[in-house]
């Protein structure tokens, strides 16, 4: 089939005044997520240097494979794993199909109006296979929303287990969850709102290929009473989404949905820790200061690493340190230093994360207890449960260094260890 009827508009009776200010919005949006990119770059770039990277083309395998399938997220919950599995899918999907009208109507039909290939059975194709990935990620966020709402897993419970409540608040997180979750939802109940709009006034022949606005379209007519909408409700309903869309773009480096972005970044460069026991780097062997007390110590891998935390809560729920009531929780080990990093960066956020400034706090001590730090068994459950690769353990491992070169370690296990290092043995015998 190839029928040069077979089509949409884009800007359905939309003057050129509102073109141009939709272009514009368009630039100001990639504008702010280009500047809050370079924000976390200069982050990442205020750690430290680490070891060139290694088996490129095994990590590469991994990042496809884990990242197209998902499959380290449905491991341990196989609801939040399909889930998120049909939001990324559709993600993906719906990112392309625009990127695809990009590239047809603002590039290669204005070179040549021949090229313009997004019509006829081609367009067919793309409309039903957007409304079936559209379909998915509704489906997605909406289970993400019930899990949420409902069914309260114990992995989303934030609570601190090494303080008691009214002392602080996760009201940001909380917030930062859903404003993330209500922006996705809104940008895709308005599309195929749009759609079923758009197919209610136009009435194409071919309109079943998007089955979703088709549906849509023929309870829009029923309630209307045979009334095709009008072109100015839809105009509204356009601009809903194209400002939810292009909002969303410019939300992603300051928020929550930076994993989109970090969470692959983390499967291709993660650093590979033998045994979750980090060895000493060469300009760690300064006696003199070992270990991690402040933002510089970290690797710009680590600090990645953090971004890439979803506070899916699956580390906390699994570490016997947590389930025997210490006061170390690997996930709020990873937010508190997230929290301490980004304030010191002056990283500028929304809401995903804890709004203090940590002036004049010391890391080590302060931020993170040593009581916190000393409750860690090594068992390495909180990395292999992680379904992004955070390392957990070799960063509570650099921090306990630091206590130990500082001196800040019971009396009778400092006294082990010098003897260890004098004699040998922890006993102090010749
Ligand atoms: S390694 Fe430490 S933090 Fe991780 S699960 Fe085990 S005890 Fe918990
Ligand atoms: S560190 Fe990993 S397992 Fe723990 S909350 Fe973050 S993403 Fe989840």
């Amino acid at each position: 089939m190839l029928d040069f009827g077979v089509k949409r508009e884009i800007f359905l009776d939309f003057s050129v005044g509102s073109k141009i200010a939709f272009y514009g919005l368009a630039a100001i949006s990639i504008c702010l997520f280009i500047f809050g990119i370079i924000q976390r770059i200069k982050k990442y770039r205020s750690g430290k240097d680490t070891k060139g990277i290694s088996n490129i083309a095994v990590r590469f395998k991994d990042f496809l494979s884990l990242s197209l399938t998902n499959k380290t997220i449905i491991r341990d919950d196989l609801y939040s794993g399909i889930s998120h599995l049909l939001i990324f899918w559709g993600f993906i999907i719906l990112f392309a199909g625009t990127a695809i009208i990009f590239l047809n109507f603002d590039l290669l039909s204005l070179l040549n109006r021949a090229w313009n290939f997004w019509h006829g059975s081609f367009y067919l194709w793309f409309s039903l296979l957007l409304d079936l990935f559209g379909f998915a990620f509704f489906v997605g966020l909406l289970l993400m929303a019930l899990r949420r709402a409902f069914l309260r897993p114990p992995c989303l419970d934030y609570r601190r287990v090494d303080t008691s409540p009214g002392t602080y608040s996760r009201r940001s997180y909380i917030l930062g969850d859903w404003l993330f979750l209500g922006i996705l939802l809104l940008i895709g109940v308005s599309g195929f709102f749009l759609e079923g709009l758009r197919i209610a006034m136009t009435r194409p022949p071919y309109s079943s290929w998007s089955f979703v606005g088709d549906s849509l379209a023929k309870l829009i007519i029923k309630m209307t009473g045979g009334k095709a909408p009008g072109v100015t409700f839809y105009k509204l309903i356009w601009w809903l989404h194209s400002l939810m869309s292009l909002a969303f773009i410019a939300y992603i480096p300051y928020s929550k949905a930076i994993h989109i972005l970090t969470d692959p970044a983390n499967f291709l460069l993660k650093e590979e820790v033998a045994g979750g026991v980090p060895p000493f780097a060469e300009d760690e062997v300064d006696l003199d200061k070992l270990g991690y007390m402040e933002l510089k110590d970290f690797t710009w891998r680590e600090l990645l690493s953090l971004d890439a935390c979803t506070k899916c809560g699956r580390c906390h729920i699994s570490c016997p340190a947590v389930i025997s009531g210490s006061s170390l929780s690997p996930r709020d080990v990873i937010l508190d230093l997230r929290d301490f990093i980004n304030a010191k960066a002056k990283a500028f956020l929304l809401w995903d994360c804890q709004a203090t400034s940590h002036e004049g706090e010391k890391l080590v001590g302060e931020v993170i207890k040593e009581e916190t730090l000393w409750s860690c068994t090594t068992c390495l459950s909180c990395t292999e449960h992680c379904p992004v690769f955070v390392q957990h353990l070799p960063l509570l491992i650099k921090m306990r260094r630091h206590l130990i070169e500082g001196g800040f370690i019971d009396e009778g296990i400092q006294d082990a260890l010098i003897n260890i290092s004098e004699c040998g043995n922890s006993f102090g015998e010749p």
